[in-house]
């Protein structure tokens, strides 16, 4: 039999969709491509979700309200949002948390040490997995047919009108589709021609390292793509961290972020730093070092603490390379030691005694020094010193399929009557640039609700004209 809505995609944003399109009374079939153990997608790894709210509720402190969320998604954006659907996003993540507890999501409030995240993002208990596992508990209770290693190869789509869905030999049909795929972050081939080769003649994305799922290919976005649909942002643009250079080609997930760049100093492999490290909180300036250190020679960069930084950050998994002085740091680093001696003097002696205060943009900043460290500057020199080698982290891609508030994809500029998209395919839409902590999974959750609701009475409203006819 075939179901009234398909599904394709397995994480936050396609399992919303699924519970609602099966909430609102359409049979549903959810295809992932990932086989069950790694089913979820980057939505896996996540652990919080950004939420407005005008009063303290149980995990979230003092006020969040739709205006100051708008001004923060503003500012990262640089202006590239779509307001009305930035808006959409902002109220639906003040109302979405009793209906995600519904179907079993916990809530927790904030650690410390998590980017001070306390007013402004709801945390999962268990995290993302957690989440993602009590939504799959949900969907089998209310009758969602699940499939795992379904990984949809082409999808039939005649004028702008879903036909089918192929998974191998297979063909599906369904009177609606909701896309919910991901990005193409896992398509390493499709970053190269992106990123392409740089001045020295390297390809950067040879050597990023992709933080989630290996199975967001963007197979269906560069199809949908390529039939005429309409495209949202720019494929350079994405969520890039500097993570731990050890961690692995996927799925390495949170524990592999280098959370110290702003309590030291970071160099590139010329033993020359680059960028202010003390720029602004590290909340706000994690997500920007995945780029920076795209820019850099082997796209590498290395975070330079000293014993007082110990304790002041959230540890990586894996303990960084340890020396009692700095000649020997460079040298286990593999760098040039006279540069990095000379960076690190240069830097010490630029740097002005004031009141070292992590939660405050303090006054202690280096005099002369280009680039300047303009906050928590203080000397590296008390042993044992620490560093930690790092390289740029794709967290998802931004380059996705326009969307309007009813989550339809669009054709030449009109939306699809049958097609919807939801989560990081659309997410475009609102993030054309940066990140602010939290909001990839209020766009999922958002998006995924309202394309499982319209795929739903759209199916359901097809049905009873063909019963009336
Ligand atoms: C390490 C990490 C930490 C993060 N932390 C946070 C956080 O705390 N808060 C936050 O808001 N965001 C966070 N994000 C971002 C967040 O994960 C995404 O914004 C969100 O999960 C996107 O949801 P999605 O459903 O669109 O994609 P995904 O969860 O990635 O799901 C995509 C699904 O599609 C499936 N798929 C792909 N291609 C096919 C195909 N051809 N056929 C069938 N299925 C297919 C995949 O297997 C996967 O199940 C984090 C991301 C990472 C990597």
């Amino acid at each position: 039999m075939n179901p009234d809505v398909l599904v394709i995609g397995g994480g936050n944003a396609a399992l919303c969709a699924a519970l609602m399109a099966r909430e609102t009374g359409a049979s549903v079939l959810l295809l992932e491509a990932a086989p069950r153990e790694w089913r979820g997608g980057n939505s896996g790894h996540t652990r919080n979700l950004r939420c407005m709210h005008e009063a303290p509720q149980d995990v979230l402190t003092d006020a969040y309200l739709e205006e100051e969320y708008w001004q923060d998604l503003l500012k990262v954006t640089g202006g590239q949002t779509n307001e009305a659907l930035a808006r959409l996003t902002i109220r639906a993540s003040g109302s979405c948390r009793d209906w995600m507890r519904r179907h079993g999501v916990r809530f927790q409030p904030s650690l410390s040490g998590t980017l001070h995240l306390s007013r402004t993002n709801a945390f999962f208990m268990g995290g993302g997995k957690a989440l993602v596992n009590a939504y799959y508990r949900s969907a089998e209770k209310l009758g969602v047919a699940i499939r795992y290693d379904a990984a949809v190869d082409r999808i039939e789509i005649d004028q702008g009108q879903f036909i089918a869905a192929w998974v191998g030999d297979e063909r599906i049909t369904a009177s609606t589709c909701v896309l919910a795929a991901g990005g193409f972050e896992s398509n390493r081939q499709w970053l190269r021609e992106a990123w392409g080769q740089n001045e020295r003649g390297e390809w950067p994305a040879d050597n990023f390292l992709i933080r989630g799922t290996r199975y967001n290919r963007g197979v269906l976005l560069k199809q949908l793509l390529q039939a005429g649909a309409d495209a949202i942002g720019d494929a350079t643009q994405a969520h890039m961290v500097a993570i731990d250079a050890r961690a692995p080609l996927y799925d390495g997930g949170i524990c592999t972020r280098i959370d110290c760049v702003s309590l030291g100093v970071v160099l590139n492999r010329d033993g020359q730093r680059f960028y202010d490290e003390g720029e602004d909180f590290w909340p706000k300036r994690y997500a920007i070092w995945g780029r920076l250190v795209a820019q850099q020679a082997g796209q590498l960069g290395y975070s330079i603490i000293d014993a007082k930084a110990a304790g002041r950050f959230m540890p990586p998994v894996f303990p960084g390379v340890r020396a009692d002085t700095l000649p020997e740091l460079a040298q286990k680093l593999g760098l040039d030691g006279e540069r990095f001696m000379q960076t690190l003097n240069d830097y010490n002696a630029a740097c002005q005694s004031g009141n070292f205060d992590h939660t405050v943009l303090d006054d202690c900043c280096t005099v002369g020094l280009t680039p300047a460290k303009t906050h928590w500057a203080r000397t590296i020199d008390t042993a044992p010193f620490f560093a930690y080698a790092l390289k740029p982290g794709v967290t998802f891609t931004y380059l996705g399929l326009k969307t309007d508030a009813s989550s339809a994809v669009h054709f030449d500029g009109k939306p699809s009557a049958n097609l919807f998209v939801a989560g990081e395919m659309m997410a475009g839409n609102v993030l054309g640039k940066g990140y602010t902590a939290g909001v990839g999974m209020s766009i999922g959750t958002a998006f995924g609700r309202i394309a499982g609701t319209q795929a739903a009475r759209s199916a359901l409203r097809e049905e009873g004209h063909h019963a009336n006819a």
